[in-house]
């Protein structure tokens, strides 16, 4: 895939990149043991000044960075302001937190004293240089969420980003170095997917974090397996939405609007298969049908844009290909089911899919099981919670899930009996700094965020001294 700018609304190539070559990979992953060496002796308050920097400067760039990022992936521009504003605030929250999550831990004194110590802790240090694999749906977010708690845990980092947002990807080398982070603490490497597997084999490289397809994630954690490095796998989707007959439905169906078509539907977090009780099935099925039929597609650089164009010309059809997969094998279309028209043409060669609900899913239709990266829903019909939780079991992703009930029994066994990384009531999912975020099952392994993320790459080292004194060392 070339390494270029192309706007998604119309097709246009903006700017292209040539990817780094040997010689320059070899620096950077130079630059990068070098300020690792150094930067793994800073302490958390001058770590945290210069986080606080960066977010200080990224929310001075905001309206600049959204602007970017809408014309490199086509999320409304409103939506990408509401992205910068959100790294901001990790950043802060990880410069604040970042000392407490990485606390020594010390244990119970009977055990140390059962272990023949005088004195026994777990230190958290960092691992090194970690290679981030990351997608262009969020293109700050995404990085951000592994940048923060990897400089506050003295990594330093090298990020491959997906190849559609260069100029977003270099941003943020440029903004971290802005804030004083010294050079190679955080480096860009503008490199194709092909280039991925030597960088990783590399022994400067410590460990790596992917967020994006399956395929991927799979060939990066074979090689890092082959060189025994840790990984963090954020994968795939398809998180069910399930209403019970408790249920606000107006709430429901209003938030699974939001829940569905947000970020134009590319986001592996998106509620994308409606798992609705038959006593409230109508009711949901008909507001949420005339909620996704009211959206505004558009120009994503227009305020009053709901849903912008898909990221690609591959991403819509793929899109297209299991949507008429599904209708083919009598799948019913509620709502879109196509391309819009009446665009403008200005818009006619961009990538927009209409807000599409099909119902009447059998399990031989490839949507029933496959993700849909775009603002398509499928809609189910159940009997009862048994029902609802099984069949939003059957698929091969665990990354979240939503409930809307006020039944606290239907509640509690959602908890136990939901396989995801999350179980949000009576809401949607979304990240937060202080919650882990990942999945299960083929969503991947590992958390991201809160104590559970910055945690994931350091190295729990056991301090344990015996019964000789070695006076006050820490
Ligand atoms: P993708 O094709 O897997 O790309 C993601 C990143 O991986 C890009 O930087 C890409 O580089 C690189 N890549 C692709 N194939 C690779 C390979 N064989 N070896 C090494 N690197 C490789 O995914 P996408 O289509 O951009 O993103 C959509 C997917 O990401 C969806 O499945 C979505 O659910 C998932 N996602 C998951 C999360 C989560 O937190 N769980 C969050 C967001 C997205 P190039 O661009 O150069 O190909």
């Amino acid at each position: 895939m070339p390494i270029a700018t192309v706007n998604p609304a119309n097709g246009e190539t903006l700017r292209t990149f040539d990817a780094l070559g040997e010689a320059e990979i070899e620096q950077k992953l130079d630059a990068a043991d070098t300020a690792f060496r150094q930067y793994r002796t800073t302490g958390f308050d001058e770590r945290a000044g210069l986080l606080n920097l960066a977010a200080g400067l990224l929310d001075e760039d905001v309206q600049d960075i959204a602007r970017t990022m809408t014309t490199e992936m086509g999320k409304p521009v409103k939506a990408a302001r509401a992205e910068a504003a959100k790294c901001a605030k990790a950043m802060r929250w990880y410069a604040a937190h970042a000392e407490e999550l990485l606390a020594d831990e010390h244990p119970p004194a009977d055990d140390v004293q059962d272990s023949g110590a005088s004195r026994a802790f777990v230190r958290y240090r960092p691992l090194g240089a970690v290679l981030a694999v990351m997608p262009w749906n969020f293109p700050l977010w995404q990085v951000v969420r592994f940048a923060a708690p990897a400089l506050m845990a003295g990594n330093v980092g090298l990020l491959k980003h997906a190849s559609n947002v260069p100029q977003t990807a270099m941003y943020l080398e440029g903004l971290f170095r802005r804030a004083g982070f010294p050079a190679g603490c955080f480096q860009t490497l503008l490199v194709g997917s092909g280039a991925v597997e030597s960088i990783l084999r590399d022994r400067r490289v410590a460990a790596a974090t992917l967020t994006g397809s399956e395929p991927a994630g799979r060939s990066v954690a074979s090689i890092a397996g082959d060189e025994v490095k840790r990984t963090v796998l954020e994968l795939g989707g398809s998180d069910p939405y399930l209403v019970m007959p408790s249920a606000d439905v107006a709430r429901a169906a209003r938030t699974a609007v939001t829940a569905r078509v947000q970020n134009n539907g590319q986001s592996c977090i998106a509620a994308k298969r409606f798992i609705v009780h038959t006593e409230v099935y109508d009711e949901f099925a008909e507001r949420f049908t005339v909620g996704m039929r009211g959206l505004t597609v558009g120009d994503p650089l227009q305020e009053s844009t709901d849903v912008g164009p898909l990221s690609s010309e591959q991403g819509r059809a793929d899109l297209e290909e299991l949507v008429d997969d599904a209708v083919r094998k009598g799948a019913r279309v509620l709502c879109g089911g196509g391309r819009p028209d009446d665009l403008g043409p200005e818009l006619e060669r961009g990538w927009f899919y209409a807000p599409t609900v099909l119902t009447g899913i059998t399990t031989g239709m490839r949507i029933h099981r496959e993700e849909t990266f775009g603002p398509v829903a499928t809609l189910y019909r159940v009997e009862g919670l048994d029902e609802a939780v099984a069949l939003a079991n059957d698929s091969p992703f665990g990354l979240s899930s939503n409930v809307w009930t006020r039944d606290a029994d239907e509640a509690r066994r959602c908890v136990r009996d939901l396989e995801a990384g999350g179980v949000f009531f009576n809401g949607m999912t979304a990240s937060h700094p202080a919650l882990p975020f990942g999945g299960v099952k083929r969503s991947g392994y590992g958390r991201e965020l809160s104590g559970h993320g910055i945690r994931e790459f350091c190295n729990a080292t056991t301090v344990w001294y015996g019964p000789d004194p070695v006076g006050a060392t820490s």
